[in-house]
């Protein structure tokens, strides 16, 4: 391990996504004096165990705006650090069962479209058309975000983290 520098002008605690996101984001406003701690090794924590689901569909406006912003940088973020995140932009369907949850899923989706998420209100036979496998017994309504997917967590934080580096 290097040395711990005496002064920092900021001091990140945790290597995981969150933390490697808050030093590749200082990083990309020029901060250079961030200093990264981590108990263990890098994304050995919480997000060494996520499922990698990139999904926009949120609950508030603040939420979704960062959803959005997330999904388009991870688009790059190979490019831009040469470390492989496995982003796959598969789309995403999410289903309502009941009336409470579809206006609940059709509330959020008016929301994602006020901030330029792609997404679509889609019936019953377009959720079968696209995903033939799935019992659509009881399903009362659906949306369907083009542009979410799936990635590698502990690769996309790596990449930030190098990124900042
Ligand atoms: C099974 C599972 C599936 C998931 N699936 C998804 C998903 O599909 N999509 C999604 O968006 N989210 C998912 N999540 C949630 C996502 O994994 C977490 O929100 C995210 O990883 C949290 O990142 P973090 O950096 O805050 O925490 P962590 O990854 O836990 O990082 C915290 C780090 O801090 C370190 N640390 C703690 N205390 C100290 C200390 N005192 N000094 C130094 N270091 C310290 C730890 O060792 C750890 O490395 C899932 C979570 C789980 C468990």
């Amino acid at each position: 391990m290097k040395p711990l520098p005496k002064h920092a002008r900021a001091v990140i605690i945790g290597g995981g996504v969150a933390g490697a996101s808050v030093a590749y984001h200082l990083a990309k406003l020029g901060w250079q004096d961030v200093v990264l701690l981590e108990r263990k090794k890098l994304i050995r924590g919480t997000t060494w165990h996520a499922a990698g689901l990139i999904g926009q569909l949120r609950a508030t406006a603040n939420i979704t705006r960062l959803a959005k912003y997330s999904a388009e940088l991870y688009q790059n973020l190979e490019a831009e650090t040469g470390v492989a995140t496995g982003l796959r932009q598969t789309g995403s369907i999410t289903l309502a069962l009941s009336e409470a949850r579809k206006e609940e899923i059709y509330r959020q989706a008016s929301m994602a479209r006020v901030f330029g998420v792609p997404i679509e209100e889609i019936s019953v036979d377009e959720v079968k058309a696209r995903y033939p496998h799935l019992n659509t017994d009881g399903v009362m309504g659906a949306v369907y975000l083009p542009t979410d997917g799936q990635g590698d967590p502990a690769n996309i934080a790596l990449a930030m983290a190098k990124g900042a580096r």
